[in-house]
């Protein structure tokens, strides 16, 4: 049987930190990039006798990202300890959630052409991160720093058919949890990782296959290159007549590619039981309803809306719609214009261009969306031309004055006096003789030219609309 004739099957297990400022279980810092062991206390050292203090925040977010995706809250859940031993896990154990995780049985809806994708999730539950082991030359080191850090973990039914649909829940998920506060979903500071679980069946066939699972992925193109991977190896190994053996595989991103570690090593005998140094975590129903409320606008439902009231493409929705802070943008600049293509095109080449060069959201990079806006209604009113507003643009980054001030400022309004334009093109006529009986004789494309030298006499603000009409008048005497 060829390759086509399998099929692909995927879950996922996303880790995402949390967006709070000190760590699950104790005062320390959450702050990325710090010297090692910089953000450390005996708690999250797992010094003897110390007790763990949860984090009201981390609990927040939590129930924010359970609502976010459908999930059912649980009102009353239970911290663990699941037990083994690793250098970065220095109580020996990593406080988790096992039986009882916060959030149940949500979905996400990918986006698609025409009919979505349901991707149904197991669970949601709340956990510590591990600390970090550096192993450099002929030693090994550990940066605490992580340790303690709270994490969502993020559980998918294998309801994934593909790397590409696994990139896209991936994306959609990312984005929502962006788009809620919960994380700030940095991939290359691991904020943002996950465990891929891949098996491979007969097209037509009910029963899953054996998986594998390749953990630690930081990239989305990890994630692609490992599942492709991971399918194609499986498909051989069984056309070859051999058997999956389930186990787990790391993925090396310095040698992208994939090891295979030990699956004794990592079988679940995690020993979990309740944590005692916790009380059962009660989620008042209260606290949902809050959040619930307090719930912003979700990426599908901003898709939904751009296409049905500004009728954009799917492309440019996928675009403005991609973070919350580019959509915010992008409606700030709509008020008082009449094209929200124009709007959207600007948005999408200009503010997302100085955006993506500095790094910074668009309303920090960009100027105000509102000065945005008024620039783009002077090019409708037709006072400045589309390459002059591109001018002011560039020079309201860095001065932030308002776009009138700035076109007043460079003189860069657009010269409508008819008598000033009949004056210019009467001029070109004269100098041009040939061309114009060229043009009179039959070639219209020469039409453009005449534009064009009207244009460089009148310092590229002569109105394009008015030098049209006189200059079609002029040229067919
Ligand atoms: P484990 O006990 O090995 O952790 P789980 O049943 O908890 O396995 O599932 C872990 C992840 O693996 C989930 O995301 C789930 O969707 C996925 N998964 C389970 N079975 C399969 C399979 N046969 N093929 C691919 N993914 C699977
Ligand atoms: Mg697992
Ligand atoms: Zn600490």
């Amino acid at each position: 049987m060829s390759p086509e004739g399998y099929e692909a099957v995927i879950g996922l297990e996303v880790h995402t930190h949390l967006q709070t400022r000190s760590k699950l279980f104790c005062g320390c810092s959450t702050e990325f990039g710090k010297a090692p062991n910089e953000n450390v206390c005996p708690v999250c050292m797992g010094m003897p006798g110390v007790l763990p203090v949860l984090n009201r925040h981390a609990v927040e977010l939590a129930v924010r990202t359970g609502v976010a995706t459908n999930s059912e809250i649980a009102t009353r859940s239970i911290f663990d300890r699941k037990s083994y031993f690793y250098p970065d896990l220095p109580k020996n154990y990593q406080i988790s959630q096992y039986e009882t995780p916060i959030g149940k049985g949500g979905y996400i809806d990918l986006p698609g052409d025409g009919q979505s994708k349901r991707v149904r999730l197991v669970r949601i539950h709340i956990e510590e991160d591990a600390g970090k082991n550096i192993h450099e030359m002929n030693s090994s080191l550990v940066d605490f720093n992580r340790s303690g850090v709270p994490l969502v973990e993020i559980v998918s039914e294998p309801d994934l058919r593909s790397a590409n649909e696994a990139v896209a829940y991936l994306r959609e998920l990312r984005a929502i949890l962006r788009y809620i506060g919960a994380s700030d979903g940095r991939m290359e500071e691991g904020s943002f990782r996950c465990d891929v679980n891949v098996s491979v069946r007969k097209k037509g066939a009910t029963e899953f296959g054996v998986k594998t699972e390749i953990k630690n992925l930081n990239s989305f193109r990890f994630v692609e290159k490992a599942i492709e991977h991971e399918v194609g190896r499986q498909i051989e190994l069984l056309e070859a007549g051999g058997k999956v053996q389930q186990e787990t595989h790391l993925w090396d991103p310095e040698r992208e590619e994939t090891r295979p570690m030990r699956s004794k090593e990592f079988a679940n005998d995690y020993r979990y039981f309740p944590e005692p140094d916790l009380p059962p975590l009660v989620v008042p129903t209260a606290m949902v309803e809050s959040v619930r409320r307090a719930m912003p606008e979700l990426p599908a439902v901003k898709r939904a809306r751009y296409v049905r009231d500004y009728g954009l493409s799917g492309y440019e929705v996928a675009v403005l719609t991609a973070e919350k802070d580019t959509g915010d943008y992008f409606e700030a600049v709509l008020p008082g214009l009449k094209n929200v293509k124009t709007a959207a095109n600007w948005v999408m080449t200009e503010v997302l261009r100085v955006a993506n060069e500095s790094g910074k959201a668009p309303a920090e990079a960009a100027p105000a969306a509102a000065e945005v806006g008024a620039l783009l209604r002077l090019v409708e009113a037709q006072k400045i031309s589309l390459n002059a507003a591109k001018t002011a643009f560039a020079a309201m980054c860095v001065s932030r004055k308002s776009a009138e001030v700035t076109v007043a400022e460079l003189g860069l309004a657009q010269v409508s006096d008819e008598d000033a334009i009949a004056a210019a093109c009467a001029k070109v006529i004269t100098e041009e003789p040939d061309k114009v009986a060229e043009y009179r004789s039959g070639r219209d494309k020469l039409f453009g030219f005449f534009v064009g030298q009207v244009m460089k006499a009148m310092g590229g603000k002569a109105n394009p609309k008015i030098v049209n009409e006189i200059l079609k008048k002029k040229l067919a005497t």
